[in-house]
């Protein structure tokens, strides 16, 4: 495995890789590698010959009252990890090498993709990751890229991004992993305190109950999702959002209808923790 940290060794060896007629595989991180992380560098190792992952905690993508400063960070043990894994080549610049220092005369703007969920709740959160995302493709120029259906929103977004902008890469979408008792893996899972990491499954408990009632034939479901955001209050989260929004555009949707594909999803702080999950619906 080689770490490189400059845009034309990792052009380079990538080169190299392709030279060989080795397909590549691309899987994008902020570190802080766990399971759901490993999950899916073996899915890309399914996928192509060569993994290429990236280690870099974009601050574009974080708001000013956010986490950037104490995001959780531990290359040495990311690398190890990647090593074990068999991946071949591992990006990790820094923020001059992704964004030197001149003026930007160019802005990301997104529609309404962006407007619920998370691109609500976060401004400038998917902006931020549209713009580094970008970067990495014209970067690496991999021919798949792996992501997690954990952060679904931002897999929507990048796939339209791959389409809008024809990016010669096939998105791929990894399932979320998940520990014993169904909280979603997640790097910031590591602030949670012993208490807060007891109630932390909640959240996947409310979607998994709603999930069942809809299944069960309740195609409108606002009133159930109005409780479950009170028991989750009653548990100490404090709710961002918990509801059913269209696959196709992110929109929030009141009224079910079979054959359409919906995401159940929420968000919520336990603490000063933010956590979120989601369960795909193929009525
Ligand atoms: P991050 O390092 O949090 O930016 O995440 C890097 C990639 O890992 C993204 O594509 C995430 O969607 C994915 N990911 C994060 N948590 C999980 C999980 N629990 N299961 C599967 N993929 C995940």
């Amino acid at each position: 495995m080689k770490q490189v940290s400059t845009i034309d060794a990792i052009r380079a060896e990538v080169t190299g890789l392709k030279s060989q007629g080795k397909t590549i595989a691309f899987v994008p991180t902020m570190g802080a590698l766990h399971k759901g992380h490993l999950s899916l560098i073996r899915l890309a190792k399914e996928k192509a010959d060569e993994v290429v992952v990236s280690i870099y905690v974009n601050p574009e993508q974080f708001g000013p009252n956010e986490d950037f400063g104490s995001y959780p960070r531990q290359m040495e043990d990311d690398l190890n990890a990647c090593e074990e894994e068999g991946v071949a080549l591992v990006f990790t610049p820094n923020d001059k090498i992704m964004y030197g220092s001149g003026k930007k005369y160019f802005r990301i703007e997104l529609d309404e993709l962006n407007a619920h969920m998370d691109g609500g709740s976060r401004p400038g959160f998917f902006e931020g990751i549209v713009l580094v995302v970008n970067k990495f493709f014209n970067i690496v120029k991999p021919d798949y890229a792996v992501f997690g259906q954990k952060d679904i929103q931002q897999f929507q977004i990048l796939s339209r991004m791959v389409e809008e902008f024809n990016h010669d890469i096939e998105m791929i979408a990894g399932p979320i992993a998940r520990a014993n008792d169904g909280l979603a893996l997640s790097s910031r899972n590591a602030y949670l305190n012993d208490h807060e990491r007891k109630a932390a499954p909640g959240l996947y408990r409310a979607l998994k109950y709603v999930e069942k009632q809809i299944r069960d034939g309740v195609m409108e479901p606002g009133l159930l999702l109005k409780h479950q955001q009170d028991e989750l209050e009653a548990k100490g989260f404090k709710n961002d959002y918990l509801n059913v929004f269209s696959m196709e555009n992110m929109q929030p949707v009141e009224k079910l209808k079979s054959g359409k594909k919906y995401i159940l999803a929420g968000a919520a702080y336990l603490g000063k923790t933010r956590l979120i999950d989601n369960i795909i619906l193929d009525l």
